[in-house]
């Protein structure tokens, strides 16, 4: 006869596993997909992304966008060598070891000019396009990011939040120039980084022209590309992006959702994706 004892560490274990199991078959089932909430984060920290999952979930949302570019997008934030805990930081060598597994698999590296000269049928575009962009604005991104983008001799697009050039922690306008001039791309985070879904249509167009005005006027270069902040989009959004923009992006892959210029989709990369490139062999 098991001791009172025993039988309460034997529940307790019971309940454990039931627990792991569940939890376990709920990601199997991929019900812990990558966009939401502390379970699914919880999950990737245990046991690292699906890939298997992930490449189902490009899969569709390429097969349901054939009137798209074919490309390969991934939407980074911060890169630095510390801050562990932060799930948005990705490691400098993360990029680094991102970057070289593309490189080695056969992919060329784009930026959002490529498309724009595609889209205007100017020029084709590679057969495996990789675009690399970085949300935000952070001075990390010069500091860190751009340095491992110009020692792997690829371009970057940069999506700047224009009411924070120079602020703390925020890259400066000279940085932005500096990069500009070594090969990488600057595009519109809009003004204030609010939600525009939230916006009057009048607020959302301020928010689209007058950060495309301000980045103009440092670069002294159009800016056509917008990334919609939190990614976020409605009618009137879309509408007002069409007459400010030639193309907008979103922040992760909605693989039930059709993407059209204005809605172009791109993989968040963040700090648990050491290897990335396996996840699109099926792009
Ligand atoms: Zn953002």
């Amino acid at each position: 006869m098991p001791s009172k004892k025993n039988k309460t560490e034997l529940i307790i274990i019971g309940f454990l596993c039931i627990c792991i199991g569940l939890f376990s078959f709920a990601r199997y089932m991929g019900w812990l997909a990558q966009d939401s909430g502390l379970l699914p984060m919880i999950a990737r920290t245990v046991y690292g992304p699906d890939v298997r999952q992930e490449m189902a979930r490009l899969k569709h949302a390429k097969d349901i966008s054939s009137g798209i570019p074919h490309i390969t997008s991934l939407c980074y934030h911060e890169v630095t060598p510390d801050r562990e805990d932060d799930c948005m930081n990705v490691k400098p060598e993360d990029l680094r070891r991102h970057i070289r597994e593309f490189k080695e698999a056969g992919y060329v590296f784009i930026h959002v000019g490529d498309l724009q000269n595609y889209a205007a049928g100017l020029a084709p575009l590679p057969e495996k396009a990789l675009l690399i962009t970085f949300d935000d604005g952070y001075a990390d991104n010069y500091n860190y990011a751009y340095p491992v983008l110009r020692e792997e001799q690829v371009p970057g697009t940069f999506f700047v939040v224009s009411s924070t050039i120079g602020k703390e922690n925020r890259m400066t306008a000279a940085q932005l120039r500096e990069m500009q001039a070594n090969g990488m791309k600057i595009g519109s985070h809009t003004v204030t980084h609010d939600s525009l879904s939230n916006m009057s249509a009048k607020e959302v167009d301020f928010e689209l022209r007058a950060s495309r005005e301000t980045l103009e006027s440092i670069l002294g270069e159009p800016v056509f590309a917008l990334a919609y902040p939190g990614g976020k989009v409605n009618e009137t959004v879309l509408d007002k992006a069409k007459s400010r923009y030639e193309m907008a992006f979103v922040a992760a892959v909605r693989p039930e959702t059709k993407q059209t210029m204005y809605t172009l989709q791109r993989y968040g990369v963040f700090s648990w994706n050491k290897h990335i490139e396996s996840i699109f062999r099926n792009r």
